[in-house]
């Protein structure tokens, strides 16, 4: 696959092929770590997402770039005396895609293969082959014959179990496939768009945050927040694509362009937020695909509703077999994607450094906390919060 745009696909690859399930992101959020080490001021929530500052010209607005580190994945409930390991899901899974794939657990300084077992169908009963098996009766074998072979490879109740899948370009050009695009697929862009930002002059802070938990309630999403300290966010995800047989009114078809997210159960983008993408987007000839989903949702949950709230955007790659061992995306649809964010962020306009009248008056309101130009640290100021800039712009009509 060929660098196209500057954007890395070695770097897809490698986090695609990260373990990160929930409450075990340390992989991913590792790799993160060393990519965008040069890219600003590193920290950390207490849950262990990892937040990347990059000072533009004004302290504020705060501009968040949120990727969950996440995957869907499970831990081991239990361990049979016949050594067969029961699991409970982390996130969401459909059984239909289990049965029969390959894992692996997450032990004390490794990984352990294994197998979903499944029943071979000369074993089922008729009208036990049309059913969906429900992952409690479902079980990992590692090929123990007993609990102590279990326990002698270091499997505890309690690790984390990922799929395992290679990473691999397919035949159709642009084409990849791996575990787990949703949502290293987000990562890999909040990752590029933090360093296309190394030296560039732009009017934002720019945070970049990669968030845990999302899988099992966007909790990363909040606890970032209170560090990040959002003005305006951008929810970077692989969002599902609907190109499937069976599907109409289609909104997000591989080689289309990025889908912008107008609203799901948990959040509806905010309208000016999304009318600036879609200038961006007008203004770059980037084709977007815009969607209203009935079900599902992203790290926007938490993060708009943070606080007094946040003017939030969800920006998403359209993948196909999302939550399951084999996702696809498309890789012009992953750098148009992280072209239309670096435009967005350097589109956004900076605080706006308004004199303070002498006496008060009505924009005489004080500084908030926090807030200067850096551009111009003695002038006085009034907040942009006050004085008709980003914040007020996106507040909702
Ligand atoms: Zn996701």
């Amino acid at each position: 696959m060929n660098e196209r745009s500057g954007c890395s696909a070695e770097l897809l690859k490698e986090l695609s092929q990260a373990a990160g399930p929930p409450g075990s992101e340390g992989e991913v959020r590792g790799i993160v770590r060393r990519v965008l080490e040069a890219a600003g001021p590193l920290s950390y929530d207490r849950l262990g997402s990892i937040l990347c500052v990059n000072q533009g010209r004004a302290e504020q607005p705060r501009v968040v770039l949120d990727s969950h580190l996440d995957e869907v994945g499970f831990m081991v409930q239990s361990v049979s005396g016949e050594g067969k390991l029961a699991i409970v899901p982390l996130g969401g899974w459909w059984g239909h895609v289990l049965l029969g794939q390959r894992v692996e657990v997450l032990v004390e300084g490794g990984r352990v293969p294994g197998v979903i077992g499944s029943t071979p169908p000369h074993f089922l009963a008729a009208d036990q082959r049309d059913k969906v098996i429900g992952i409690d009766k479902m079980y990992v074998d590692i090929g123990a014959s007993n609990s102590s072979q279990v326990s002698a490879v270091g499997i505890r109740v309690g690790d984390p179990v990922v799929p395992k899948t290679e990473f691999m370009e397919f035949q159709v050009p642009g084409i990849l496939s791996g575990k787990a695009l949703d949502n290293r697929a987000g990562v890999g862009l909040m990752c590029e768009v933090m360093l296309a930002l190394r030296g560039k002059a732009h009017p934002n802070t720019v945070i970049g945050v990669g968030s845990v938990q999302e899988e099992v309630g966007c909790r990363g999403g909040g606890t970032s927040s209170t560090l990040s300290e959002p003005d305006v966010a951008v929810v970077l995800e692989a969002t599902p694509a609907d190109d499937l047989p069976g599907f109409e009114d289609r909104q997000a078809v591989l080689g289309k362009g990025p889908q912008i997210r107008l609203f799901d159960p948990t959040a509806i983008s905010n309208r000016r937020l999304v009318h600036k993408v879609l200038e961006v987007a007008d203004s770059q000839d980037i084709p977007v695909q815009q969607a209203v989903r009935r079900t599902g949702g992203t790290d926007a949950k938490t993060i708009h509703g943070h606080g007094a709230g946040v003017p939030t955007v969800v920006i998403g790659v359209p993948s196909r077999y999302i939550h399951t061992h084999v996702s696809l995306l498309h890789w012009d649809d992953y750098c148009a994607t992280r072209d239309l964010v670096l435009g967005l962020v350097l589109a956004l306009p900076g605080t706006t450094c308004e004199e303070r009248p002498a006496q008060g008056g009505e924009s005489g309101i004080p500084v908030a906390r926090g807030e200067k130009c850096l551009a111009d640290p003695d002038q006085k100021l009034v907040a942009h919060r006050q004085s008709g800039g980003l914040f007020q712009k996106l507040l909702p009509v």
